[in-house]
């Protein structure tokens, strides 16, 4: 049972009903937005902190204590995942944590998707190597291509990151995946697939997945893929490998009230429709629209229409 206190919770968020991980418990250890990164496809709008220092961002005591009182209540979860608005890796206790829910929650599965931009520090990679699955980005391989799509912190190299990525899943003795986000018109060349490819092949992993983009990016000039595309790009990727996470069923009997405050706090990190909230929270559509018309009107939340519907989102 889901416990009732999530609405009090400042850094878990969640559980949602996620299309690879089913339902995944959120941990955002970042404030956001602080990032290696400011990818020009973010979901959670521009980076305000460009950084490589790892820091306890947030007190690692807090997290602590509230993952203790939301798993003591022990919710139906498939994974506990490390993500939000910013790069989970830049907190200095990110190890402490996952291994916290080892020693006192060890029926539960960590997941931790990365940026995977410093990989290339051995401490780093022995946090990371505690997450059941680790999620790892490369959008490119060529120097270019990684500025223009991921406009990184000034400080890093891709070809490093590619080496720290090698040398983590060399060690690595979970589930590894390799995610693609496809820019189309930047990384979606021959020429850049085909280095892409090189570096997967390089760095080994249990599978890629393809993506592109489904809510409102960072900059409007960017466009999803049609699935065509993925259809050739997957072609073209060939024997690099597909990924399949089988999602669970939703929890449900939670009190309303704090399941809006649950999906105030999803779209607080990114922008939904209506229709994923429905099928994230298991709430009927009659349910939801009051309260999203509700929250509009108080200035709560923001609506863009886009190709795949009305999005929904909360300012930081
Ligand atoms: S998409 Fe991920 S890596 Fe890129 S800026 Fe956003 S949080 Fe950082």
């Amino acid at each position: 049972m889901i416990s009732n206190k999530i609405n009090h919770y400042r850094y878990l968020f969640g559980p949602v009903h996620s299309r690879r991980l089913g339902i995944s418990l959120g941990i955002d250890l970042v404030p956001h937005k602080t990032c290696t990164l400011n990818c020009v496809y973010c979901e959670c709008g521009k980076t305000t902190r460009l950084t490589l220092e790892r820091d306890e961002y947030v007190p690692t005591e807090e997290i602590i204590n509230e993952l203790d009182l939301f798993l003591s209540g022990a919710p139906k979860l498939d994974f506990i995942t490390f993500s939000g608005a910013g790069e989970p890796t830049l907190h200095s206790g990110i190890g402490e944590v996952i291994d916290f829910i080892k020693s006192r929650f060890p029926e539960y599965r960590t997941a931790l998707l990365t940026n995977g931009t410093l990989f290339s520090d051995p401490q780093v990679r022995t946090h990371a190597a505690a997450a059941d699955v680790v999620i790892a980005s490369l959008d490119a391989a060529a120097a270019g291509c990684f500025k223009r799509i991921n406009r990184p912190h000034p400080g890093l190299n891709i070809d490093t990151i590619i080496d720290g990525l090698a040398a983590f899943q060399k060690e690595y003795k979970h589930r590894f995946f390799i995610e693609i986000f496809i820019v189309p018109g930047l990384n979606d060349t021959t020429k850049e697939l085909n280095s892409i490819k090189t570096s997967i092949k390089r760095i080994g992993s249990d599978g890629v997945h393809l993506n592109t983009l489904d809510r409102p990016g960072t900059e409007h000039w960017v466009q999803p893929a049609t699935r065509d595309s993925l259809r050739q790009i997957a072609g073209h990727l060939g024997d690099v490998g597909v990924i399949r996470l089988e999602p669970g069923a939703l929890e449900r009997g939670e009190p309303v009230e704090d399941m809006y405050q649950r999906i105030l706090s999803t779209i607080k990190r990114r922008p939904c429709t209506a229709r994923d909230l429905v099928n994230m929270f298991g709430l009927h559509q009659t349910q939801l629209q009051p309260f999203l018309d509700k929250s509009l009107k108080e200035g709560k939340i923001e609506k863009k229409e886009m190709e795949r519907g009305v999005f929904y989102w909360a300012r930081a």
